[in-house]
């Protein structure tokens, strides 16, 4: 066994499109999602062999326990069930990515120590094995395995990689609060997408902005905006600023502007922070080209 499997990026998503379909027997919701990953934000998750048994896990956000309730303690767990290894892990998470943000900061926490135990031990895991052992941990750890542009059925883990060459320029701003993704299933309507996926789908193939903002779609805005109308207020800042689109990211209060390049998406943010206040935090994320419209 190496010593230390190193740093693990691991990164936040958006949802470009996310329609919430219906609520299943089990409580869960079906849904269909566009999963893209954002560069920025960024956990850092590092694991290495410990000196003596157990997970020992250490996180930089005070507001998350360090032990058995961290989903990336629980993906340890799940990984030594799996592959019959007994846990003698060390566990620094880096956090960056704001809690409860609708960006999948704890999934791709879970996801980040899958990949780097497996790594450690060798690969005793297989593709399929490491997937349901995401699938334990939650809808969306399965994505974070290995994220990139895909479209997810099911819950949100049944996943195919989709066209996307480019991700476009975009800002993200997180207003500084937590909404419980609980709470946003709980109060939001299933059925009201428009049915504009298979146009998203081709916008993002042929990397039309203007495709990518007239299709992007998330079903969770109303209740969003509703409990927090300062939510709208920075939907349409972000449009003051040049976004051609701004959302929600999944079940918010994070959100994103669509922007057509990288100075913009930069000068977007800037001016979010020194619009909404300190508590604000803004992200620009870009690749360079690509993008027509
Ligand atoms: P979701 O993927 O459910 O949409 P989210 O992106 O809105 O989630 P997360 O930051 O992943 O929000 O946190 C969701 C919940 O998971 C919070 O209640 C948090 O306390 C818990 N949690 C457990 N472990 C972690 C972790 N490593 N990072 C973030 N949250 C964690």
């Amino acid at each position: 066994m190496e010593p230390d499997c190193g740093d693990d990026a691991a990164p936040a998503k958006v949802n470009l499109y996310l329609d919430i379909l219906a609520r299943r027997a089990d409580g869960y919701h079906e849904i269909e999602t566009v999963f893209v990953p954002l560069p920025e934000p960024a956990d850092r998750v590092r694991v290495s062999a410990a000196d003596a048994d157990g997970i020992h896990l250490t996180c930089s956000a005070p507001e998350l326990p360090a032990d058995r309730r961290n989903l990336a303690w629980r993906a340890a767990e799940v990984f030594a069930e799996s592959a019959k290894r007994p846990p003698r892990w060390r566990i620094a998470i880096e956090k960056r990515i704001p809690v409860s943000a609708g960006l999948g900061g704890g999934s791709s926490d879970a996801a980040a120590v899958l990949r780097a135990l497996n790594r450690l031990h060798g690969d005793p895991l297989d593709r399929e094995a490491l997937h349901a052992a995401a699938r334990s941990l939650g809808a969306d750890v399965p994505f974070f395995l290995d994220p990139r542009p895909s479209l997810a059925h099911g819950i949100g883990e049944i996943l195919s990689p989709i066209a996307c060459p480019v991700i476009p320029a975009l800002v993200i701003v997180n207003p500084g609060f937590p909404l419980s993704t609980r709470w946003a299933y709980g109060h939001c309507r299933p059925g009201q997408a428009p049915g504009r996926l298979e146009a998203l789908l081709a916008a993002l193939a042929a990397a039309d902005l203007d495709g990518l903002c007239a299709n992007a779609w998330n079903g969770f805005e109303d209740v969003a905006f509703w409990k927090f109308p300062v939510l709208e207020l920075v939907i349409e800042f972000l449009h003051v600023c040049g976004c051609r689109a701004a959302h929600l990211c999944g079940s918010g209060p994070t959100l994103y502007g669509v922007c057509v390049s990288k100075e913009q998406a930069e000068h977007a943010a800037r001016e979010a922070v020194e619009r909404f206040g300190p508590r604000f935090r803004a992200w620009a994320c870009a690749q360079t080209g690509g993008w027509q419209g």
